[in-house]
């Protein structure tokens, strides 16, 4: 479904993105990795014991430099497809150049773009046309795949390597079976799933037509993941809560998990969502923006 040769399953993504860095890469060897990369990326390369490397938010050109610069034996970049607090895309074909230029590998974690981006909801890899020996493509199955757990994909050597080698995989019991068949009828919704794929890109675009806030910021995303910047934390926090109170759930997102000063709304759209629903979310933050300030 992904355009890989193989694949494992987790069972969850936490698992596999905490199993799969330290099986890569270790002691002596190099991670270069998206400074706003979810945290289950962060611990991975923690616990991958290899140098840890962040480069500025989707900078190819501050990596293309790191890469540059070290001579560590093995080298991972290692990203988010979408950006799950921001909702932008990866510069995936500049990794990919740069990770064949370095011989490295590209750990490609697309919790958000699974089952979404794509032609058939196929990923952020689909998204672009991209294809190499190189990517681990990692998706998470709790999410547009409504299920739960994860995958990683590659080629046939790099998943034997991680079946044999990948501690969250070999020292934790497997899911359940019955998550398989859940799953099995979750990809055929998938594949079939253009007229609903068609309808979110509707509402994103109409969300974002409708919006229009002055101090507050529509971030530049084009996926689901539509945040709206406000800055301070109470007063994204209240703005959460008045949307609560009329029936609307955008939670407010704080350091740490944003950066200091960076709190937001974090608007997901989904493809069950009507557009009349979507036209009152946007009236309320129009009316909540002008109230607040
Ligand atoms: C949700 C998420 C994960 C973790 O997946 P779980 O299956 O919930 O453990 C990993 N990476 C990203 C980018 C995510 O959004």
């Amino acid at each position: 479904f992904v355009g890989m040769e193989a694949a494992l399953t987790f069972s969850t993504g936490y698992m596999a993105n905490i199993g799969v860095m330290p099986a890569m890469v270790g002691r002596g060897d190099a991670i270069f990795a998206d400074r706003l990369n979810h945290a289950s990326l962060v611990d991975g390369a923690l616990l991958s014991r290899a140098d840890f490397t962040r480069y500025p938010h989707n900078d190819v050109a501050a990596l293309a430099g790191a890469m540059a610069a070290s001579t560590a034996r093995r080298k991972l970049i290692v990203t988010d497809g979408v950006f799950s607090m921001d909702g932008d895309l990866a510069r995936l074909p500049g990794l990919l150049e740069l990770a064949e230029r370095h011989d490295a590998w590209l750990l490609v974690d697309d919790a958000h773009g699974f089952g979404v981006l794509g032609p058939h909801g196929n990923g952020a890899l689909a998204h672009f046309g991209l294809e190499s020996e190189r990517i681990l493509y990692m998706g998470t199955l709790g999410k547009a795949a409504g299920v739960a757990g994860a995958f990683v994909a590659g080629s046939r050597l790099a998943i034997e390597w991680l079946i044999n080698s990948t501690r969250s995989y070999i020292f934790t019991t497997a899911a359940p079976p019955l998550l398989a068949h859940a799953l099995l009828a979750s990809i055929d919704l998938i594949e079939q799933g253009d007229d609903r794929r068609t309808h979110l890109a509707d509402l994103i675009q109409r969300l974002r037509n409708q919006l229009a806030l002055t101090r507050w910021q529509l971030m530049p995303s084009c996926t689901a993941i539509q945040p709206v910047l406000i800055g301070d934390n109470n007063e994204a926090l209240a703005a959460a809560q008045a949307l609560d109170a009329e029936g609307l759930w955008a939670p407010a997102i704080r350091p740490p998990t944003v950066p200091a000063g960076t709190a937001r709304l974090r608007i997901s759209l989904s493809a069950a969502h009507t557009v009349e629903q979507v036209d009152r979310l946007a009236a309320a933050l129009n009316r909540l923006e002008r109230s607040a300030g």
